[in-house]
């Protein structure tokens, strides 16, 4: 199937050189067409948000470039505010990074859970994952900043500190900070079984955020989700199945740990088992979205396996 690269649901004429409906791209650039990004290595590094060389981890040699975008001359330019997007281009020590992380926030969207809007689009002939910032919204043609902070902030850790802590303990801040702990509960529950089954090992301290909403500052709730990487599969020598520790475990995660995990942080036993069945339930839809991707063959291959093999973990 043919899919747009920004919904992921299928295009049937293409219309346009980016494989985006019409539509999606009115939607996530306020433009009718994909104006042309240009920029060199210069400005590339200009806008670099975050470049942490941080031993092995993958998030450390993404590129993360923050910029606005200015539809003079007919082209986005990059600007400094309202910098309402960030993108990330491939790197040289890991293929197809842009089109795995497109690829896994699109299935985490079809497994419901609350994702930032985001699309692939070719910069300099290669794909480049693009996302808008959560913490942008526009009102009246205006951008408006709100309040955004991750959980190392909340628990007042350093960012090195990143992969210290356990994910009852984010549980813990989602209930002292969230004007809706209920379902932002259950949304982190989701986000962390539907990380295990795709091998996404980097949830870590900095990838959960809580976010004002209402047009208050304070009131805030789970941020929409961003940075999923299927980990496991691009970075095989990283045995850890989670960044940080589920039961006092970082490997050899179990269906028991789930449940425990879920009655940890007040998950009725029975949503919690809903909630991992209903996610399972759709390895199928996944093997058909990896099958439709833009990966390679063999990472395809990878994909599927892990896929069957943490549903194979999870079915009781
Ligand atoms: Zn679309």
């Amino acid at each position: 199937m043919n899919r747009c690269l920004c919904c992921y649901k299928e295009l049937n004429k293409v219309d346009n050189d980016f494989s985006w409906h019409d539509s999606c791209i009115k939607r996530f650039f306020r433009t009718q067409k994909i104006l042309e990004i240009k920029f060199g290595e210069e400005s590339i590094n200009k806008f670099i948000d975050s470049q942490v060389n941080k031993g092995n981890t993958i998030q450390g040699v993404q590129k993360k470039i923050t910029f606005g975008l200015s539809k003079k001359h007919n082209e986005f330019a990059l600007i400094d505010f309202p910098l309402g997007y960030i993108l990330k281009p491939q790197v040289k020590l890991y293929t197809q990074l842009p089109e795995a992380e497109f690829l896994t926030m699109q299935m985490a969207k079809v497994a419901k859970i609350n994702t930032v809007s985001n699309g692939l689009i070719k910069v300099n002939n290669e794909y480049a994952y693009i996302t808008k910032r959560a913490d942008r919204i526009i009102i009246k043609d205006k951008s408006v900043s709100l309040a955004m902070e991750d959980f190392c902030q909340l628990q007042n850790r350093l960012t090195e500190d990143k992969y210290k802590g356990s994910y009852e303990n984010c549980a813990k801040t989602i209930q002292k900070y969230s004007s809706r702990p209920t379902i932002d509960l259950i949304e982190f529950f989701l986000r962390i079984v539907f990380s295990f089954i795709v091998g996404n090992s980097d949830m870590h301290l900095k990838n959960f955020s809580l976010l004002e909403i209402n047009g208050s500052v304070n009131e805030y709730a789970l941020a929409p989700a961003y940075d999923l990487l299927p980990v496991n599969i691009i970075l095989k020598e990283d045995e850890e199945e989670f960044a940080l520790t589920l039961n006092g475990k970082k490997k050899n995660i179990t269906y028991n740990d789930f449940l425990k995990f879920s009655n940890h942080i007040g998950i009725n036993e029975a949503v919690a088992i809903k909630i991992i069945k209903r996610t399972i339930n759709l390895e199928e839809e996944f093997k058909k979205m990896i099958i439709d991707s833009l990966l390679s063959e063999k990472m395809k291959c990878d994909y599927i396996n892990l896929i069957h093999l943490r549903c194979e973990k999870l079915k009781k």
